[in-house]
Formats: C-alpha cells, sequence, structure tokens
C-alpha cells in the first residue's frame, strides 16, 4: 500500500465506496488523515462500515473542515452535470481530486526520480499497460501493475527509485488528477467515446491531452487525426528537456517508433533508413495478432526503450506475453480449430478488430444489441464461414447477415458453440476459428462481458479442447 502522507492530519472527504474508493481511503487512514467517507447507494456505505470505515453524511457536512475531496472516476465531475459532492466542495472552496493525484504528491514528495509510465488512449489501453509491464518485468525490473486496470494504484507500493509503476489511466482519472507528470505519457489513440462525460470530443481529447503534456517523455500516436494534432502541438510547445516522439502502426516514420511489415522499429530523427532499430518482430507474438495489437506493441516497445531495455529484452518480451482474459484471447485448439474469446468485444468497432485479425471465422455473435448493430462490419462479412446467433440481438443480426453471410439461430452460448464447433470440424478450413466476439453487450443473458467470456472458456476447454474423441486414446 502507498499511505497517503500529505494528507496527515487532515480532514477529507472521500465519495464513491467502490474497490478505488475504499482503497483510497485506507491509504488516507495510513497516512495520519480523518476520513469522512459516503456514498449515495446503501450498498457502498455497507461495506465500508464493514471495513471499520467513519461514515460521514456529506449531505449534512460543514464543507469548510474538508482539505479536499476525494472522488472516485465513476462519479461526473463535469457532465452531464457535476455531481451534488463537486458542487458542495465549489461552493466551500475545497479541491476536487482522485487516487492517481494522492499518489502523484506522494511520488513528488518521497520518490520524484521514481519512473512513473501512464497509458491512456480510447482503446487499447490495459493490453498496451500489461504489456508494458510483462516487457518489463521479463526483464528483471521491479513493477508495479495497477491503476484503471485490476489493482487500484494505492494499493501498489510506495513510489521508489528501483521501481516502476506502470499505470493506466481513464480520462475520468486525469480529469481528477491536476499535477500529473509522468516519466513517461503514452496517448494510444482518440476516437469519439465517453461525450456523456465530457460534453463534446474536443474536451475529451483535452483531458487526455494533459496526460503527454505533463509527461518528460511523451510517446504520442500519429495514426488518428485528434492524436495527431495533439502530438505536433506538443512537438511546438514543448518544455526544456521535454522529449515528444511519434509512434505510429500504419506507416514507417521518418523518426519515431513504428511497426512496418510486423517488426517493432525505432529510427532517431536525422538518421538513414539503414540505421533503424528493429526492436521486436509480431510475426510469432500469437497474442498481439491484427493492426490493433500491432499499435499497442508499438507503444510497449518504446516505453521498454525508454526504460534502458535492450532490443534483445523487448523482442523477447513481445513473444512471450501471454495476453488478457477476454480480449482475442485464445483459450484452446483441438487440431486446426482454435477457439478465441473475444467477449470484451461489446460493439461492432470492437468486434471489427477480431474480424480482421482472423480469415475463416466461425462466428458467434450477439447479446443486448448496441445501436448501429453489425452494419458496420458488411465490408468483412466474407471472412464469416458462418455466424452462430444468441441472445436478444440475433433476430437484428439475422435481417443484416441475410444474403451476405449464412447464419443460424442459436439462442444461447453452449449451443452456439457445439454448432460452431462442429462446423469448422467439418470445414475444408485450413486454420479455422470458433470466435466469440459478440458486438453486444452481455446483460440479457450474463452478468457481464467477464462472465459470458468465462462460459464460453469454460465450456469450450471441457467440451472440446480436453474432451476425448471417440476412438481418439487420450
Ligand atoms: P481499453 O483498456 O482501452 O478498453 P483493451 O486493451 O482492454 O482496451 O482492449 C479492448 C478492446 O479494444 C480489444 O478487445 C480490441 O477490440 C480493441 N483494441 C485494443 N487495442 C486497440 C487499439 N490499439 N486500437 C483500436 N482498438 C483496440
Amino acid at each position: 500500500m502507498t499511505p497517503a502522507t500529505t494528507f496527515a492530519g487532515r480532514k477529507v472527504a472521500l465519495f464513491g465506496l467502490g474497490g478505488s474508493g475504499l482503497s483510497t481511503a485506507r491509504a488516507l487512514l495510513a497516512g495520519g488523515a480523518s476520513v469522512a467517507a459516503w456514498d449515495d447507494g446503501e450498498a457502498g456505505r455497507a461495506k465500508a462500515q464493514a471495513q471499520g470505515l467513519e461514515l460521514v453524511d456529506l449531505t449534512r457536512a460543514d464543507w469548510r473542515e474538508f482539505s479536499a475531496l476525494i472522488l472516485s472516476p465513476g462519479v461526473p465531475l463535469t457532465h452531464p452535470q457535476p455531481h451534488w459532492t463537486v458542487a458542495r466542495a465549489r461552493e466551500a472552496g475545497v479541491e476536487v481530486i482522485g487516487d492517481i493525484e494522492i499518489f502523484c504528491r506522494e511520488r513528488a514528495r518521497h520518490a520524484p526520480g521514481a519512473t512513473f509510465i501512464a497509458i491512456t488512449g480510447t482503446n487499447g489501453k490495459s493490453t498496451t499497460t500489461a504489456l508494458i509491464a510483462h516487457i518489463l518485468r521479463s526483464a528483471g525490473k521491479d513493477v508495479q501493475l495497477g491503476g484503471n486496470i485490476g489493482t487500484p494504484i494505492l494499493d501498489l507500493e510506495p513510489p521508489s527509485e528501483a521501481g516502476i509503476h506502470v499505470i493506466e489511466c481513464s480520462s475520468f482519472q486525469i480529469d481528477l488528477t491536476p499535477s500529473l507528470a509522468p516519466s513517461i505519457g503514452i496517448l494510444i489513440n482518440l476516437t469519439q467515446d465517453h461525450i456523456d462525460r465530457h460534453g463534446t470530443m474536443e474536451n475529451y481529447a483535452a483531458v487526455k491531452e494533459r496526460l503527454v503534456a505533463g509527461a518528460d517523455v511523451a510517446l504520442i500516436g500519429v495514426d488518428d487525426s485528434f492524436s495527431h494534432a495533439i502530438g505536433a502541438r506538443l512537438m511546438e510547445r514543448r518544455r526544456e528537456g521535454q522529449r515528444v516522439y511519434p509512434v505510429s502502426a500504419a506507416r514507417a516514420l521518418d523518426w519515431g517508433f513504428f511497426i512496418a511489415e510486423r517488426k517493432a522499429l525505432y529510427r532517431e530523427a536525422g538518421h538513414a533508413h539503414e540505421e533503424t532499430e528493429t526492436l521486436g518482430d509480431l510475426d510469432g507474438a500469437r497474442a498481439l495478432r491484427g493492426a490493433h495489437n500491432a499499435q499497442n506493441a508499438a507503444f510497449a516497445a518504446a516505453a521498454a526503450w525508454h526504460c534502458g531495455l535492450s532490443s534483445e529484452e523487448i523482442a523477447s518480451g513481445l513473444l512471450t506475453y501471454p495476453g488478457l482474459p477476454h480480449r482475442m484471447e485464445e483459450v484452446g485448439r483441438r487440431g486446426r480449430i482454435i477457439f478465441v474469446n473475444d467477449s470484451k468485444a461489446t460493439n461492432a468497432d470492437a468486434a471489427e478488430k477480431a474480424l480482421l485479425s482472423y480469415g475463416e471465422i466461425f462466428w458467434i455473435a450477439g447479446g443486448k444489441a448496441k445501436e448501429g448493430g453489425i452494419e458496420p462490419l458488411r465490408p468483412l462479412f466474407s471472412r464469416i464461414r458462418k455466424a452462430y446467433l444468441i441472445g436478444a440481438a440475433a433476430q437484428d443480426f439475422a435481417r443484416t447477415l441475410e444474403g451476405a453471410a449464412p447464419y443460424e439461430h442459436c439462442g444461447t452460448l453452449d449451443v452456439a458453440i457445439a454448432r460452431a464447433a462442429e462446423d469448422a470440424a467439418l470445414s475444408d478450413a485450413r486454420e479455422p476459428v470458433v470466435l466469440l466476439s459478440p458486438a453486444c453487450a452481455s446483460y440479457d443473458q450474463f452478468a457481464n462481458f467477464e462472465a459470458r467470456g468465462d462460459a464460453f472458456r469454460l465450456i469450450a476447454r471441457e467440451l472440446y479442447v480436453h474432451a476425448p474423441i471417440a476412438g481418439e486414446t487420450p
């Protein structure tokens, strides 16, 4: 745990008692602060009470007593409208911050030289964060991995000169971190997202820009227009000593970090093509299929390079990365057939990445439909040998697939896996893929996308990957 010593002897209000809220409360108490904790929901309050936290009804509190309001990232700060706690804090002149801000203050006070890698972007944050941590750990570095992925930041070990914090940051978290100044800041990409919480695309991009603007080394994607503009602006205005690098997975750059022919490359400014350094080869990297993962890998290689790793260490880390659950996760093979769990693909945009990454697809899709359905995936229908439709969206998806790709209604996931595995085994495909990439939310049949992916993995492994075939010696 990282005790929050910068609030020692002071009183703070803490709102939002989910996982990160409770972690923040523990860190504040350990650092010597007094915490007035509250949540609008009964369940959060009960959990906090069970952990011995002091609950204070913030609707009735005297806000002038507080040094800060520590807000959970899930609570609206600006849009659609500021949460009532934010309004009360502003009236009383109380600053509003989040747990990553507390970490930044601890680092500034106790270990300003500690390496802190912060990662953001619309897509690929978790993959890039996990990949960086994996490469660094494989090279023997002491890594603390967390933030928006897995462990809340204040549950990690405190920043130290020898350790490296690799932290995924959502836009909501950045918004609550005014002094964000990582050693390495990564902005992977920017597309329209979370407009409900940031008001406009411009606001959303401006929040993300802060993460790289404050970094000593800024690694910025140049493959979309929003990130490209941020990179150009930062190059122009960069501070004394700040280094800014472009990163691309779409084209070879004159300088910076990029992917060409599935190789991760680095070229120093002003150097010739022959002097390009190869940092790794994605060809054998099973968990990094697809152009989207090439983008994530380019950033991970760049971050590892800045941490002083050799190209051999980076190359080996890329090859051995095991991948994250539910993101094009290869759960097993049966002969030629690969079973892939991409349950995290809850919309057409995410499913597109998986469809682009494989050629002979037995596609399990459906669930609780999202606006627009699978119409945007039409150009990829030729890769689909057959679709196996489940859940509430089945009828709608069938209408879109009609005449473009074969499909059948399966109702539930278990039936869909059975039918897809059967057809894959009988097909002439060289490497058939039974792919769960539903392009839908899971809530019609499952608690969440994790439960859906876990069910797929279990069924695929028990019934197909590990089950004996009649006449086959086990
Ligand atoms: P995040 O943490 O930003 O949600 P993840 O690494 O968890 O991102 O990936 C979630 C999904 O987003 C993946 O399953 C894939 O469909 C898509 N994705 C991953 N990386 C990228 C990328 N660099 N560009 C576009 N889409 C991506």
